[in-house]
């Protein structure tokens, strides 16, 4: 027989970077689900500001994900004020594209440090407070990125493949263990945020709104899916990518246009978000702009 949806009433969540877009939106579909949900980010002000736009049932906390103290003490702070935690999401991430040649260092370490690191310890803190209790969710969040090499966001993609392989790997391991702790990934097209600003458009695809991640991160929850590609659609372009050839499959992304969609970014439009994303870790310096690719590189 099949298992029926959770309810998610009544549940806890601590969702990381949930001060804006993807994070913010998934905050008020989970307050609408009936949950309590804390919001996590590293902009301490907009994270206050939106628990105040969202309700009584939402706290806003400063948080920074590359930093153990400021991880555990948001989980503390969040089980103090809502109750135990049923749900994390790790949201917060950031994307700093550009050619992988000319990419600084502390940009590669900056996306390592917060789209991996960030994950793995949210993971392994909130894993702490689950397994004794043989209950909860954790929600990662990926990017179709973490299943296609993306050109212009090399180390980008590194960070998202790293988030699927942890995932799984994690999800075994419990399963090994006869834990009861669900984990999902999830894996969105380009969706209307200040990351997703500016970027290049594939055939066949039109761009996300946060709500739509959101619903899909709901419907994960309440069925306990593992694999979320968003649009779902997405996957059976995987699929397809894998089983054709080689040079059938680099073929089909050309002309879908899927490896144009960060090297052509609007280098302009971006320039805000790129700022902001340079000082995302307060524990490295902001780093300089990066060079963009010209939109006709590597042709
Ligand atoms: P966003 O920039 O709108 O929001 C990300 C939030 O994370 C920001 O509020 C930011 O302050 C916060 N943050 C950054 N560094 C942090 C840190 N060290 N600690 C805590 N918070 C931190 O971005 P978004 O588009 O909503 O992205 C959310 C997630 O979705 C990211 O992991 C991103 O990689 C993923 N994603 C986005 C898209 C897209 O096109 N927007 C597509 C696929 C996947």
């Amino acid at each position: 027989m099949a298992k029926q949806p959770r309810i998610l009433a009544g549940e806890t969540a601590a969702i990381t970077g949930a001060a804006r877009g993807i994070g913010h939106a998934t905050a008020r579909a989970l307050l609408a689900q009936g949950m309590r949900v804390a919001i996590g980010d590293v902009d301490a002000e907009a994270a206050a500001a939106t628990a105040a736009e969202l309700g009584p049932s939402a706290v806003g906390l400063a948080l920074d994900v590359t930093d153990r103290d400021s991880f555990a003490a948001f989980l503390d702070e969040s089980e103090r004020e809502l109750g135990p935690l049923d749900v994390l999401v790790n949201n917060a991430g950031i994307m700093q594209i550009g050619r992988f040649i000319d990419e600084d260092d502390l940009t590669a370490r900056r996306m390592v440090d917060i789209n991996l690191h960030g994950v793995i310890l949210g993971m392994k803190l909130a894993l702490a407070r689950m397994i004794p209790r043989d209950r909860g969710h954790i929600v990662n969040i990926s990017s179709q990125a973490g299943k296609f090499g993306a050109p212009g966001g090399a180390t980008y993609s590194a960070t998202k493949h790293a988030v699927v392989g942890l995932t799984e790997a994690v999800r075994g391991e419990l399963r090994l263990m006869g834990a009861q702790i669900e984990l999902s990934y999830v894996m969105p097209y380009v969706v209307n945020t200040e990351l997703g600003s500016g970027l290049g458009q594939a055939r066949g695809f039109a761009n996300l709104e946060p709500s739509e991640v959101a619903d899909a991160i709901v419907e994960a929850l309440r069925l306990g899916t593992v694999e979320v590609w968003v649009p779902k659609s997405g996957k059976r372009t995987n699929v397809l990518g894998a089983v054709l050839p080689r040079r059938l499959s680099e073929g089909m992304a050309r002309a879908m246009k899927v490896d144009r969609v960060l090297a052509d970014a609007d280098t302009i439009t971006r320039r805000g978000y790129e700022m902001r994303a340079s000082r995302s870790e307060p524990g490295l310096g902001g780093a300089p702009e990066q060079p963009q690719i010209p939109s006709s590189a590597g042709e």
